[in-house]
């Protein structure tokens, strides 16, 4: 049996938001934040695209040959039996056959070559029986077979890709087909990190006694690690509330978004929340999720402010299930990457209370079958952050369920379709 901790505090405690609920608001007070740059194409992997995409030209720009063979007019192919052609030229990628063909004629050709004016189909050489000058071909083939017609990828006027779009590498191909070199793309969405806590010291520092290392603000700069954000670190903030409230207030005159983690419960040395109360746009609240519970959400100026928990795996937990969906709508991605949510077979006992979604992290693997299965990583306290470095996936257990027994089917979220 996996022990989860018990939490502090009655889960039927008034102001408990449901996870859905937190994501809902969350979502609705992340505007787009508009703006763009132009890039070069080679750097615009994972960049939102901003504007549309529209052909000048087909693609392929003529119609050409799929493979190496002989090229003929779908008229000339045998009805029954076989028929011989005069092979009158050759035609290679980037030489097109510059004469005319006769009826009874073909074209040796190779793969990308131009079709000639009249020609419609093409013979794979292995299908077909050279004979000095002529080919003998049989009866199997189809009037226009093995031809890439001119636009079939891409049509003149056509827009093959929308702003919102995040590119990937083969949408950055696709408009390096067309030619085009630069492209807008929506700007960075500029993030501040911050860490709180008197006991909380950088790497490079010595802690003194009582301190940890500062691990937050280095798994947080990690997962902001994309094309897309520029990532401003405020380091270690002194845990007084004018200090917090300054830094911060400091940031919102350039940042779009603010995170901080730690100091958002109700303990005595819980700065943040003091110092951010004061200010009175951030709410705190008391999100129904394991781990993650106490959580800020609010505005700073003109930034975006969550305010996270201190425990390492709630950090983690609650940057993907609230922050990251909330960073995709304010860089106005509108093709979300499907983060792949499938079932999957325990193979442990969970506890789980019901009224809050819990998120233990587990290792997903498939048995002899081919059936998914999920097992705990072991301890989930939420300072347990090697419960998440050893784990692949995290196990979601709804809102109401109960206690999960092995054999019973749980929802798994792999990391390979968050990281
Ligand atoms: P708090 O929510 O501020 O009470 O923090 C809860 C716990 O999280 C603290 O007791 C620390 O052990 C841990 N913690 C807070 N901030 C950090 C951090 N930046 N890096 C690592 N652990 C932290
Ligand atoms: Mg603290």
């Amino acid at each position: 049996m996996i022990k989860i901790q018990p939490a502090c505090n009655d889960i039927h405690e008034p102001g408990l938001i449901p996870l859905n609920d937190a994501l809902t608001r969350i979502l609705d007070a992340s505007p787009p934040i508009g703006g763009y740059e132009r890039v070069n194409i080679e750097n615009a992997r994972g960049r939102t695209l901003a504007e549309a995409i529209t052909a000048d030209f087909n693609v392929p720009g003529y119609t050409n040959s799929a493979v190496d063979g002989y090229a003929l007019s779908g008229a000339d192919l045998p009805a029954e039996g076989t028929r011989i052609l005069e092979i009158a030229g050759k035609a290679y990628a980037g030489e097109p056959f510059q004469g005319r063909l006769n009826p009874g004629q073909c074209l040796r050709i190779m793969t990308g070559a131009p079709m000639p004016e009249g020609l419609d189909t093409v013979i794979m050489q292995e299908h077909a029986e050279r004979r000095g000058n002529t080919v003998l071909i049989d009866g199997r083939h189809k009037p226009g077979q093995n031809v890439r017609r001119a636009g079939e990828d891409i049509r003149l006027g056509q827009t093959i890709l929308h702003p919102g779009k995040r590119l990937i590498p083969p949408d950055i191909g696709l408009i390096a087909s067309l030619g085009i070199p630069e492209i807008n793309v929506v700007r960075k969405l500029r993030i501040a990190i911050a860490s709180t806590g008197n006991e909380i010291f950088s790497i490079g520092t010595t802690p003194k006694a009582g301190g940890l290392y500062d691990s937050n603000r280095y798994s947080l700069w990690a997962a902001l690690d994309r094309p897309d954000i520029e990532v401003i670190n405020l380091g270690i903030v002194e845990d007084r509330p004018d200090a917090l409230l300054n830094a911060f207030e400091q940031a919102a005159e350039f940042a779009d978004v603010i995170v901080s983690t730690g100091g958002v419960s109700s303990g005595e040395a819980d700065y943040t929340k003091t110092a951010l109360q004061t200010s009175g746009r951030i709410g705190f609240w008391k999100v129904a999720l394991k781990p993650g519970r106490p959580f800020a959400f609010g505005r700073i100026g003109n930034a975006v402010f969550f305010g996270l928990p201190g425990n390492p795996v709630a950090v983690m937990v609650t940057f993907y299930l609230l922050v990251l969906p909330s960073l995709e709508k304010m860089l106005g991605i509108n093709n979300k990457p499907i983060v792949p949510l499938f079932r999957a077979r325990m193979l442990d006992d969970l506890r789980k209370k019901p009224g809050r979604t819990e998120v233990p992290r587990g290792i997903i693997g498939q048995d002899q079958n081919g059936e998914w299965t999920a097992r705990s990583t072991g301890n989930q306290g939420s300072g347990i952050l090697s419960s998440m470095s050893l784990a692949n996936a995290l196990i979601i257990l709804e809102h109401d369920r109960g206690n999960v027994k092995a054999g019973e089917t749980v929802w798994v979220n792999p990391f390979a379709g968050l990281f």
